[in-house]
């Protein structure tokens, strides 16, 4: 018994240190979302108690009918929302869901094609650390580095020669509409599967606001705390019967033991904030603020990757103004401004440094951002990296990141989170 700022202060100061700063700060991580206070309510419930090792209706435990309801719903609003036949919500995380198809519709040793850690697509798509470029033959795929678009040539050429047994379309740094007709094609021309992960822009398709991998995918996957703004956690979508079995057993019991039902939980209140009209808005407005952000970097010198954004994310090439991804990251962290560095096409910079910096509009949105609130989140990055460029060091411009932290802190209290004091 007692609370846990009684129980454990140290870890509670942990917590609210980190509460203090999402609502001080603005964040631009393109993978993170602010979560409504009844996802959390759900996902700090007593469904953390429990063990479902199975399915609904057919569990290996018993007194599991009131988690039975949890999972049933979040299965029923997945479908609902993405217009598909199965969804697994079991997965613990975007990596466990993708690893679900590997094992579902491969064996160790055979070739995939996935798009390149480098061109913006995930570790999980054959990278070489990753079990998926471990265990597997992994062929990568990049950008036209003319255009920061995917090279549909490479693929199409790749695919021929390779003869993969399953095609990844999807990433976490790539801001355009990718054409999941043209992948189904070169998928079906060499006789693979085509797997689509979603994770980035899932909440975008949710929301109609990007075309929908269905029916082109023969399966689909997803992380379900991006713009889908859920817990977070995994999920697997297809409308074939067979794969969805393989998946199923792929989940439980080939990769996970009992689901973490209290997360699941989390995930159908998500689903269903997902099913109302106010999240369309949301999801629309992500996409406008996006436009406006990339717009007003442009304006101030920089350059975005492909030329703009179809998306909730942009990536912004700093070589115009002949900055690092890491000492930009720094220096918009020291503002009170959130982002990652990251590589971009044919990146000179080594990993840990890069040329980029990857910056995204979903949770900034959340809080009630609009247009103009990102014109003037874009001219305050601008503002310090020209202090960080004049600077001719990685230290920046201490008075330049003060000014810009105090306009930060004035925006972020208009627009306050989790009942944050004005
Ligand atoms: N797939 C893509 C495209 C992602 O961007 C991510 C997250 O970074 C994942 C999968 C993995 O998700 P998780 O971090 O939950 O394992």
């Amino acid at each position: 018994t007692g609370n846990l700022a009684s129980t454990d202060p140290a870890l509670f100061g942990a917590i609210k240190g980190e509460l203090h700063r999402q609502q001080t700060e603005i964040e631009l991580i393109a993978s993170e979302n602010i979560v409504s206070r009844a996802v959390l309510e759900a996902q700090g419930s007593v469904l953390t108690n429990k063990y479902a090792e199975g399915y609904p209706g057919r569990r290996y435990y018993g007194g599991c009918h009131f988690v039975d309801i949890a999972e049933d719903l979040a299965i029923e609003r997945a479908k609902q929302l993405f217009g598909c036949a199965f969804a697994n919500v079991q997965a613990n995380s975007g990596s466990q869901a993708n690893q679900s198809v590997l094992m579902a519709l491969s064996k160790p040793g055979e070739t995939i094609l996935g798009m390149s850690l480098d061109a913006g697509g995930h570790l999980t798509h054959g990278a070489k650390p990753n079990l998926s470029g471990r265990w597997f033959d992994a062929v990568q795929y990049g950008l036209d580095t003319e255009t920061g678009i995917i090279d549909y040539e490479e693929v199409e050429r790749l695919a021929v020669e390779k003869k993969p047994r399953i095609i990844i379309a999807g990433g976490s740094a790539y801001s355009r509409i990718i054409d999941f007709a043209r992948f189904r094609k070169i998928a079906d021309a060499v006789g693979a599967y085509l797997w689509v992960d979603m994770a980035h822009f899932a909440g975008l398709v949710a929301g109609g606001q990007h075309p929908s991998p269905f029916p082109h995918a023969h399966v689909v996957t997803s992380t379900t705390h991006k713009t889908l703004r859920g817990p977070r956690g995994g999920l697997v979508l297809t409308n074939d019967e067979d794969i969805a079995k393989k998946i199923n057993s792929a989940i439980f019991p080939g990769l996970q033991g009992g689901p973490l039902m209290h997360v699941i939980a989390g995930k159908a209140v998500a689903f269903g904030e997902a099913l109302t009209p106010a999240f369309r808005a949301y999801a629309a407005a992500v996409v406008e603020n996006a436009k406006v952000l990339a717009q007003t970097v442009r304006e101030g010198g920089l350059d975005i990757v492909s030329g703009g954004t179809d998306t909730h994310l942009m990536l912004v090439d700093l070589r115009p103004k002949n900055l690092t991804g890491k000492s930009s990251e720094n220096a918009l962290g020291r503002a009170a401004i959130t982002c990652n560095k990251n590589g971009v096409p044919n990146d000179p910079q080594k990993p840990t440094i890069t040329s980029g910096i990857r910056l995204g509009t979903p949770a900034a949105t959340t809080r009630g951002f609009g247009p103009q609130e990102f014109r003037e989140v874009g001219q305050l990055i601008v503002e310090v990296l020209d202090g960080l460029r004049e600077s001719n060091s990685d230290e920046g411009n201490a008075r330049v990141e003060a000014a810009v932290k105090e306009k930060v802190l004035a925006l972020t209290s208009r627009f306050p989170i989790y009942g944050q004091s004005a």
